[in-house]
C-alpha cells in the first residue's frame, strides 16, 4: 500500500506544506455538491490560497461516472495544466480522479485505461475521502461505468494509489442516514471479502478483522443512526482499513452481483452489496464452515446467523428480479475475474440463488 496516512481532525490544514511541495496548479476532481457541504472544499481553497496556488475546481463527477462523464472531467482539469490533483469525494470522485490522473499525462480515451497501456506516470493524487465506504483513498483501483458493456469495470495500476489520504471524520458529519449504512455495509464487505478471499494473507487477516469490530461495536449507532464524532471516525478509520485489505486481496463476487444491481436498478454500491450479502454469506458458510466459525470468534459473535441477521435488518427492502434479469445478471457474473478469487465452486445456480433471495 504506497499511500501515506494523514489522520485527525482539521489534517488538511495542519499539512498544507504538502500542497505546496507539490506544485502551484491544481485540478480538484470532486462531485456536485458534497465537497461544499462537507466542508473539505473550504478546506482546500484555505490552503490553495495561502500558497498561492491556482485551482481549477472539476465538480462534475456523477456518481458511479461513466467514461463520457470523465472525459468531460479530465478536459476540464487539463485546461490548467495540473501539477497534481486533489480528488475530494466519496468513492465515486475519488476513482474518477485517477482516470483524470492518467488521462492528463497520456494521450489516451478513456475505454484505454483498462488496457493498462498508458507509459507516462499519472498526476500525484491527494484523496480526501468524505464517505466512510470505498477506502479509494488507500487503494489502486478505480471502477468505472462503462454503457458499451452495460456494466462496472475497473482498472487498476500501483500508480494511482494516492501519495497522501487525508482523513478527517468531520466531513463525513453531513451523511445522511441512508448514504452513512449504504457506505459502512461497502467498508464492511470489502474487510468480510478480503478475510475469505483466495488471495487474503496474515496480515490483511489483521487489518480485516479490526475493521469487521469496529463496525459491529459501532453496528446499533449505525442502525439508529445514532452518529457521535467518535462513531464517526471510527466508521472511516474501518473504511480505511478495509481499503488497505482490498488493496491487497482485491473483492469477490459480491461485488460482481453487486454491480449488476447497480448498473441495472440504480442501487447504490453499498446497498446492492448489502441486499446480496446475507445469501451470499449463507452459500459461502456451506463450504467455508471452519474459517467462518473462526471469524465469529475474532468477532466475539456466537455464530454467522448474527452477521446475517444484522445485515437483513440494516437493508429490509425487496426486490423482485425477471426471469429474464435473473438469467442475464447471472450470466454477466460468471464472466467476472473476482469469480477466481472466491472460496466457492462457483456455479450458475449459486450466482442464481444469490440474485434470486433479493425478492
Ligand atoms: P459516491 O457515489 O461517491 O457518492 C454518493 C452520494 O453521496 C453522492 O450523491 C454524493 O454527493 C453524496 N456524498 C458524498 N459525500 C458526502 C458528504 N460528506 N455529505 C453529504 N453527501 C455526500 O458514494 P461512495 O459509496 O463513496 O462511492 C461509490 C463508488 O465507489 C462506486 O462507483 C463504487 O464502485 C466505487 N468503489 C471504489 C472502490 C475502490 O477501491 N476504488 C471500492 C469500492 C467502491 P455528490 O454528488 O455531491 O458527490
Ligand atoms: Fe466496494
Amino acid at each position: 500500500m504506497l499511500t501515506i496516512i494523514l489522520r485527525g481532525k482539521d489534517c488538511v490544514i495542519e499539512n498544507e506544506k504538502m500542497f505546496s511541495d507539490a506544485g502551484k496548479r491544481v485540478a480538484i476532481v470532486t462531485g456536485k455538491n458534497s465537497a461544499r457541504i462537507s466542508g473539505a472544499l473550504d478546506d482546500v481553497v484555505k490552503v490553495l490560497v495561502k500558497n498561492n496556488s491556482e485551482y481549477v475546481i472539476v465538480d462534475n463527477v456523477e456518481n458511479n461516472p461513466d467514461l463520457k462523464n470523465i472525459k468531460e472531467a479530465a478536459n476540464i482539469a487539463k485546461s490548467i495544466k495540473p501539477y497534481y490533483i486533489i480528488a475530494i469525494g466519496g468513492g465515486s470522485p475519488l476513482d474518477a480522479a485517477k482516470a483524470v490522473a492518467v488521462i492528463c499525462t497520456n494521450d489516451i480515451e478513456p475505454n484505454e485505461l483498462f488496457n493498462g497501456n498508458f507509459p507516462n506516470d499519472p498526476l500525484l493524487i491527494f484523496a480526501i475521502p468524505i464517505t466512510a465506504g470505498t477506502g479509494s483513498e488507500v487503494t489502486p483501483y478505480s471502477v468505472l461505468t462503462v454503457e458499451e458493456d452495460e456494466t462496472k469495470k475497473s482498472f487498476s495500476d500501483n500508480r494511482v494509489f494516492p501519495k497522501y489520504a487525508f482523513l478527517d471524520h468531520k466531513y463525513t458529519r453531513s451523511l445522511n442516514r441512508d448514504i452513512t449504512i449504504d457506505t459502512a455495509l461497502d467498508s464492511f464487505s470489502h474487510a468480510f471479502e478480503g478475510y475469505i478471499s483466495k488471495r487474503a494473507t496474515r496480515i490483511s487477516n489483521i487489518l480485516a478483522i479490526e475493521s469487521m469490530k469496529v463496525f459491529f461495536n459501532n453496528y446499533e449507532d449505525i442502525f439508529n443512526f445514532n452518529m457521535s464524532d467518535k462513531t464517526r471516525e471510527e466508521l472511516l478509520y474501518a473504511s480505511t482499513l478495509s481499503g488497505i485489505v482490498i488493496s491487497q486481496t482485491g473483492t469477490t463476487v459480491l461485488h460482481s452481483v453487486g454491480y449488476a444491481l447497480t448498473y441495472n436498478k440504480g442501487l447504490s454500491h453499498g446497498r446492492a452489496n448489502g441486499l446480496l450479502f446475507p445469501k451470499y454469506i449463507e452459500e459461502l458458510y456451506r463450504e467455508n464452515k471452519e474459517k467462518l466459525e473462526g471469524l465469529c470468534r475474532f468477532l466475539g459473535i456466537d455464530d454467522i446467523s448474527e452477521i446475517i441477521e444484522k445485515i437483513r435488518s440494516l437493508f429490509p427492502e425487496k426486490i423482485v428480479l425477471k426471469e429474464d434479469e435473473l438469467f442475464k445478471f447471472t450470466q454477466d457474473t460468471l464472466k467476472q475475474k473476482s469469480v477466481k478469487f472466491t472460496p466457492l465452486n462457483i456455479d450458475y445456480d449459486k450466482i442464481y440463488r444469490i440474485f434470486k433471495s433479493l425478492g
